[in-house]
Order: C-alpha cells, then sequence, then structure tokens
C-alpha cells in the first residue's frame, strides 16, 4: 500500500477498506459501462481527514485500477500521498463538492449513456414510471445550464450548489454526480439511476406515453423500501455491494491488492 503508516490501527484498517471499496467501485462502473475512455472520477473522503479524498491517478482504466493506487489530495488540490497524475476536473468538480457538501463523502461523476442520454432532452426529468427510479422522489437536482469543461473552481462550486443536499445531481448535456455517505450507498444510488435512465429511454423509445406512478403510491412505495431495507438484519445496500465483490473476488481479485 502506498498510504502513509498510521499509528492508529483502527484508522488503517478504516483506511484499507475504503481503499478496496472505491477500488471495486472502478472496477464494477467499467464492468457496468459506466465509464467512459479513462475521464471521470470516483472519489471518496479519506477516513480520519475530513479534507482530503482518494483519487485514481489519470490514465489508469477503472477496469485496473487497485487499492493501492490512489493517491490523497486535500482541499487546496495538493497531493499529500501517493503518486500520479491529477487530472483538472478532479480538482475542480470533485474537490468543491467533497468541501461543500457533507452528504457527498464519496461522489461519483460518470458520463454513463443513459443517465447522460436523459440529460440530453429539453425536458430531462427522471419519471415515476418505473420501480427502480422511485428511490429517487425528490433526490434528484436538475442543473439548468452546460457551461463547458470545469477548468475552475467556481465552476465545482457551482455545481455542489445545483446539488444541494440531494443524492443526485444531472448535469445538462454532459452527466450526472451521484453522492453518499458510503461507496456500497453511492454505487447503489449510481446503479439503479443507470438501470430507472435506460428503463425510461427504453419506454419512450416507443413513441408511446409514458404511464407516471400516482404521487400518493410513490411515497407509500417509498416507505415500504424504507421498512424493507434490513433482511435478516442485513443492510440491502451492503449486501448488495458485497455479493458485486465476491463476483470480483472470484475473476479479478487484484482490485483489493
Ligand atoms: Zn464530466
Amino acid at each position: 500500500m502506498s498510504t502513509r503508516p498510521s499509528t492508529n490501527p483502527l484508522g488503517a484498517a478504516a483506511a484499507r477498506q475504503a481503499r478496496i471499496d472505491l477500488a471495486a467501485c472502478h472496477r464494477l462502473a467499467a464492468r457496468f459501462g459506466f465509464n467512459e475512455g479513462i475521464d471521470n472520477h470516483l472519489t471518496l473522503i479519506v477516513p480520519d481527514h475530513s479534507d482530503r479524498f482518494f483519487l485514481a491517478p489519470f490514465g489508469l482504466h477503472w477496469s485496473e485500477v487497485r487499492a493501492s493506487d490512489f493517491m490523497e489530495v486535500d482541499f487546496e488540490g495538493k497531493l499529500r500521498a501517493g503518486d500520479g497524475p491529477v487530472e483538472d476536473t478532479a480538482l475542480y468538480i470533485h474537490m468543491p463538492v467533497h468541501r461543500l457538501a457533507p452528504q457527498a463523502r464519496c461522489a461519483l461523476h460518470t458520463h454513463m449513456p443513459y443517465a447522460t442520454a436523459l440529460g440530453m432532452l429539453e425536458d430531462p426529468r427522471l419519471e415515476m414510471a418505473v420501480q427502480s427510479a422511485l428511490p429517487f422522489y425528490e433526490d434528484i437536482s436538475y442543473d439548468a445550464d452546460y457551461n463547458g469543461l470545469a477548468f475552475d473552481r467556481t465552476e465545482g462550486e457551482r455545481l455542489a450548489r445545483a446539488l444541494g443536499e440531494k443524492s443526485v445531481l444531472m448535469m445538462r448535456n454532459h452527466g450526472v454526480l451521484v453522492v453518499g455517505r458510503t461507496v456500497p450507498e453511492a454505487f447503489e444510488r449510481l446503479y439503479l439511476l443507470e438501470r430507472s435512465c435506460q428503463a425510461q429511454i427504453l419506454a419512450l423509445s416507443t413513441g408511446r406515453a409514458l404511464r407516471p406512478i400516482p404521487p400518493h403510491i410513490v411515497r407509500s412505495t417509498i416507505e415500504q423500501f424504507w421498512a424493507g431495507m434490513k433482511v435478516g438484519g442485513l443492510n440491502r445496500v451492503e449486501l448488495h455491494f458485497s455479493a458485486l465483490k465476491r463476483l470480483l473476488d472470484r475473476q479479478e481479485p487484484d482490485y483489493a491488492t
């Protein structure tokens, strides 16, 4: 591991687990086709360091990222641990979002195809017309304007303000920003968002009208989601992410090294 030595064994274990989860997140995002070349970033606040985040060196394909690859970058943009190129949009999107949005311990920015396609439409809303969309009810912000590449800090600050307290920012003509308190939580949202956008695009491609779920059913179903979040005392989101990591353990175990 290229991380600095820690005198706190619990802190070191948490940092190692965070690296493994973030590496799994890269591998899984590549596996599901959420990447675009080597662009975009998936980042996480470093445990015990609220002012720095893990970032993969630019140039790695997400399918080859390992737990030991991550650099630690602080909120001034300085490299505090690890080695490698830091790409500008990591600083100008992720750094302000981590700094300004407390719910964004994990920040995933992608140009994944179906969510990005929805953001190209005049009306980019994710409709409450499929069950997998319902967890996003009132939890998506829609950025009104595309301003070109995020090559200065004010653009990231603008995006962080547009995100507000929500979990998802649909970035018009660009892609998405999905955040969470943990890697499994953020990845679950990324996965479900792309799946529900895919369903909406496929439904719209028939040329027939969508049939939205009535708001009172949306709200009662969300209550059901919350009530059923734990199965046998275990959290569904954690169970899904653990199952996906076992798949990686079998097929590409070097992610955890
Ligand atoms: Zn982007």
